[in-house]
């Protein structure tokens, strides 16, 4: 009775011990190294954003800096749940395209992180991946503009530029989809810090969801419409999860970047969410922002 007693003691104490010394059980790779934003500034403060999560070990891909030798530039992304793309530079060789390919088409997660969706405009699968882009010569050759008129996604192939913004301002996300693990729980519009309102993105736009959305106004040298702001791409097995926001490290600290950022690396990762809703989530009026 006494043996029986101590071990189940024992039992239930190894178990308590194991789930607080577990290692994350989620690896998360940062690819960065060429960008035409503060890359050495913001990636430290994703890592810990992921990792703060508890789900995450976060491990650093850094590729040569601009007019470097790429031919031995090849992260191990099979080894990760989810790539994390903080990248916008040099084309990668062909070997490294296939093998974020494979990884994504075969199941991998990936988070296609603000000036990511600028990179490899000739890239036909990345830009698959992504589902839309901007700048890097994008016109209508790249696929159509995105649009949500009246309660739905809307593609658009008149011919123009692809990727503008006008300067930093705060704007509300309006959710539009509510089902989506990302945005399940949160409030159906909420503030996001000034920040680049990216409009006129465009792709190939294919097995593209639009989670949320923000309206550009034309004073601000915006389209007048209401711009995929956050997204989803099926990709072969593969989910990717895109997030126009974050232009730098203040608004990474954004509580509306911070959360949907989490939640979208998360799902990516594994096609769930766990994570609760923090308190200190914005309203639909008043941004939030974590020193
Ligand atoms: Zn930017």
């Amino acid at each position: 009775m006494f043996m029986r007693r101590f071990a189940t003691v024992l039992g239930a104490w190894t178990m308590l011990a194991a789930v607080a010394w577990a290692e994350p059980a989620l690896k998360a790779l940062i690819v960065d190294g060429q960008n035409n934003h503060a890359w050495k500034d913001t990636t430290p403060v994703l890592k810990q954003e992921l990792e703060e999560t508890g789900l995450f070990r976060v491990d650093v891909a850094t590729a040569p800096a601009k007019g470097g030798d790429m031919s031995h530039f090849k992260p191990a992304f099979a080894a990760y749940n989810v790539v994390v793309m903080n990248y916008n530079g040099a084309p990668w060789s062909p070997q490294a395209q296939t093998a974020l390919v494979d990884y994504v088409s075969g199941g991998g997660g990936m988070v296609v992180y603000h000036a990511a969706d600028n990179s490899f405009p000739a890239w036909k699968e990345y830009n698959e991946m992504i589902g839309v882009g901007g700048w890097g010569g994008r016109n209508e050759k790249s696929g159509p503009y995105v649009r949500w008129r009246n309660g739905g996604i809307v593609l658009d192939s008149t011919p123009g530029p692809g990727g503008s913004h006008g300067p930093q301002h705060p704007f509300q996300l309006v959710i539009r989809d509510f089902q989506h693990p990302i945005t399940n729980g949160l409030p159906d519009t909420f503030m996001h810090t000034a920040d680049e309102l990216y409009n006129r993105l465009r792709g190939p736009a294919k097995n593209l969801t639009v989670l949320a959305t923000a309206f550009s106004p034309k004073e601000m040298r915006g389209t007048g419409e209401n711009e995929p702001m956050l997204m989803t791409i099926e990709y072969g097995t593969g989910r990717v999860f895109h997030t126009t926001l974050g232009h730098s490290v203040k608004q990474c600290k954004d509580v509306a970047f911070i959360v949907t950022f989490q939640r979208g690396a998360e799902w990516a990762a594994t096609g769930k969410v766990t994570q609760k809703v923090p308190a200190d989530f914005p309203t639909a009026d008043k941004p939030t922002v974590r020193p």
